[in-house]
């Protein structure tokens, strides 16, 4: 009887540990390669299950993690981790008046997350403020060691960088002037569309009607999501395609205009590194989860962004 019961708390032992592990994996899916390592290191020479090592792994999956990349990953410059960013996208990143957020001259969601996740790394912060596609490429070559901008997450960028897990959502939106003909998604065909150049706004408000867009020749690329809009107020544009909380900011920073009641796409924003820097990435990543996991992350954003 001792024998099957001992057998049995072995089986469920073994088998809350995997849950462990593949939790561990699914976290880390994006990054696929290092995956492996992280789940390695946990599941290596547990087949006994001896509740202690079942406790510690279930204890801290995190821990494993932070054991792996911290030996691993290096940055840009030692001792500080560099973010790339185009800091004209409010709430996310803002140029400050003062010295900003801990004195990074800069504010914004993505700042004090980016702040959080660099003292967990034990890291400086240090903000490099750019055109937001120069901040894509600047992770993505290695200049910088990782780029939060809001970026959205899809394909194309997969291809050319690897993304941290999500920390926020962000939605594709419209700005028309409260006076504006435009209505509906359908009423903008034949229209003129600013959007910031190199946005997922640009890219997919630019494709061919048949793939859901209005066509390039509808779109205008603007420096930043302001120029867009005072383009709007100007009557240079009939509208402007941008996510939604700058599109709250800018619309409640200039009367006149409104948001149209209808969402265009949904998209996750995440951090983007240099591709096949998993060690810089795990690391973000075990950050990230423990600042997601404690209220951090929400609690950042619910400073910038109230709840309507
Ligand atoms: N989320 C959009 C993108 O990734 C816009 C980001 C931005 O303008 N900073 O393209």
């Amino acid at each position: 009887m001792k024998k099957i019961l001992a057998i049995l708390l072995a089986l469920v032992l073994v088998l809350s540990f995997a849950a462990c592990a593949s939790t561990a994996e699914t976290t880390n899916e994006d990054s696929n390669a290092q995956t492996n390592e992280t789940a390695d290191t946990t599941e290596t020479g547990d087949t006994d299950a001896s509740a202690e090592d079942t406790d510690a792994a279930a204890e801290d999956a995190g821990a494993a993690t932070e054991e792996t990349t911290d030996a691993a990953f290096t940055t840009v410059e030692e001792g500080k981790l560099h973010m790339s960013t185009n800091a004209a996208f409010p709430p996310y990143e803002m140029v400050a008046d003062g010295e900003g957020f801990e004195g990074t001259g800069y504010e914004g969601i993505d700042v004090e997350i980016a702040y959080a996740i660099a003292q967990k790394l034990g890291l400086e912060l240090v903000v490099d403020d750019m055109d937001f596609t120069a901040a894509l490429e600047a992770a993505q070559s290695g200049k910088c060691d990782m780029v939060m901008a809001g970026v959205t997450v899809n394909e194309d960028r997969l291809a050319v960088m690897d993304f941290s897990d999500s920390y926020a959502t962000g939605v594709q939106v419209v700005i028309v002037t409260e006076d504006s003909p435009i209505a509906t998604l359908d009423d903008i065909e034949g229209k003129l569309i600013g959007t910031q150049k190199g946005t997922t706004g640009f890219t997919y408000a630019s494709y061919p009607p048949e793939e859901g867009g209005y066509g390039e020749d509808a779109v205008i690329g603007f420096d930043n999501g302001l120029s867009a809009v005072q383009a709007l107020k100007n009557g240079q544009v009939d509208c402007v395609i941008i996510d939604n909380a700058p599109a709250q900011s800018f619309v409640a920073e200039n009367p006149g205009l409104k948001i149209l009641d209808t969402e265009w796409v949904t998209e996750d924003y995440a951090i983007g590194v240099a591709k096949g820097n998993t060690a810089l990435l795990d690391a973000i990543n075990g950050a990230l989860a423990e600042l997601i996991a404690d209220g951090t992350v929400q609690s950042i954003i619910d400073t910038y962004i109230t709840a309507e």
